[in-house]
């Protein structure tokens, strides 16, 4: 159980005064380039709450975007950690290797999808993982071009950062960015020229066209792609898409990695969102959820591929953490033994309810889309398709004044997305959902 009174608590204004006393000592001190979402300064946080400095309780619709999946401080990740942090915090698993380690990889290569031989390499970050993913595929296939998809997210490293669309705040600045990176259409069905049921034919038919006029098939080491995107604006791509892509893929011996940085461990409502597209990725990247809130990023895949990048070619001085290593099993247990995939299932239930009566009752609402709990709403200019930027930023905050912690997405900045923790109750989620249905009612 959560030790925090599962509550929300007005005590102040958000944010409260302690909380701008230290977002002042931020701008002093701290890159302005490092943005908050809100300057609400946490002092403890868990279940589907967040405590801040003033004694606020906001309820928690970010999980730190999509990391605190099993609750914050999570009993099973507080006891490990503290074990581990006791026993040793550090050796290099490249200089002298560890159980905790092995364990992970042992455990990412029974529950990601796919049935055949597998192998595991761990990092530290999601953007980590993704650019790993495509040393192992040029490594492998002796190719180099990649291919991305329009709404994109991967990461803010250099070649993260080329696989990724969206320029502000992610680009702007900061070329030239990493070579051999095409971007392709993705079936975005609520923005498909042609509407959603041709959606999935047609962008497939672009892609193969695109990919074979402008980069060559036998030049491709990799398709990497979100199974839902993320920063893109909780993107589903039009069903089929995706098993095309990965048909193709296979067709053409180029590896598909999926990144399921944000999709993963539960929470869309399966371990993996490649498994509702019934996909067997070539290789998956993760990081966010995986290790309830400590530093750790994977990529696992087929033993074919991980094994043929040479000896000492794969690694880093943090990479797989002692701590961090601890902290996932503890966090997959976690998991298991309290169903979360499916806990993400009734979530959605009870989300696309409310968030259908909204749309029904706001004509701004142009779009509900995601899968478990990773929910959207893409707003708009009234009966149009126009995005509504402004509205979407205007609710979110109000939604921060009354203690509900939203997040926003999307290229055109227009969506709000809710990431609620797996083990957020009942009683709150539909508080939360309250307080947006009202924010909707006053800014719409
Ligand atoms: C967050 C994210 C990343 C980058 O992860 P970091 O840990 O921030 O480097 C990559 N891909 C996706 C889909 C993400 O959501």
């Amino acid at each position: 159980m959560p030790v925090i009174d599962q509550r929300r608590v007005l005590k102040t204004e958000i944010p409260g005064p302690r909380s701008c006393a230290l977002h002042d000592r931020k701008a002093a001190a701290v890159a302005a380039g490092v943005g908050s979402t809100l300057a609400v300064y946490v002092s403890e946080a868990g279940g589907g709450i967040l405590r801040d400095v003033d004694g606020n309780q906001l309820i928690d619709f970010g999980s730190g975007i999509a990391v605190t999946s099993i609750g914050n401080a999570a009993p099973r990740v507080v006891e490990a950690v503290r074990d581990q942090v006791a026993a040793f915090t550090h050796s290099c698993f490249l200089v002298n290797p560890y159980e905790s380690y092995v364990a992970v990889a042992e455990l990412l290569n029974e529950l990601t999808p796919g049935s055949g031989p597998k192998r595991t390499a761990l990092f530290n970050s999601g953007a980590e993982a993704v650019e790993n993913a495509v040393k192992i595929a040029r490594s492998a296939t002796g190719r180099q071009a990649v291919i991305a998809f329009e709404h994109a997210y991967h990461g803010r490293t250099n070649l993260t950062m080329a696989l990724t669309a969206k320029n502000l705040p992610y680009k702007e600045g900061f070329g030239p960015f990493a070579g051999e990176v095409y971007r392709m259409p993705m079936a975005y069905p609520y923005r498909w020229p042609t509407g959603p049921d041709n959606c999935a034919s047609e962008a497939f038919a672009q892609f193969t066209s695109q990919v074979h006029t402008q980069v060559g098939e036998t030049n491709c080491a990799a398709v990497v792609v979100e199974p839902i995107q993320g920063e893109g604006g909780f993107i589903v791509p039009a069903p089929g898409f995706l098993a095309n892509v990965a048909e193709w893929c296979r067709d053409h011996g180029i590896v598909f990695i999926a990144d399921e940085v944000q999709t993963g461990f539960c929470r869309t409502g399966d371990w993996f969102a490649s498994e509702h597209e019934g996909i067997q990725p070539d290789l998956i990247a993760t990081a966010k959820g995986i290790a309830g809130g400590l530093p750790l990023a994977a990529v696992t895949g087929r033993a074919d591929l991980m094994d043929s990048v040479h000896a000492g070619g794969l690694g880093g001085t943090f990479g797989g953490n002692p701590l961090s290593c601890v902290a996932a099993i503890a966090s997959i247990e976690t998991m298991r033994e309290q169903d979360l995939a499916g806990r993400a299932r009734s979530i959605e239930a009870v989300m696309r309810r409310r968030l259908e009566a909204m749309a029904a009752t706001f004509d701004t609402i142009g779009d509900i889309r995601g899968r478990g709990a990773m929910m959207a709403i893409e707003l708009v200019e009234a009966g149009t398709h126009n995005p509504a930027a402004e509205r979407a930023t205007r609710v979110s905050a109000a939604c921060h004044q009354q203690g509900l912690m939203t997040l926003t997405a999307g290229t055109y900045g227009n969506v709000l997305r809710f990431l609620p923790p797996l083990v957020i109750g009942d009683d709150l989620l539909n508080e939360g959902l309250d307080i947006l249905a009202a924010a909707l009612a006053v800014q719409s």
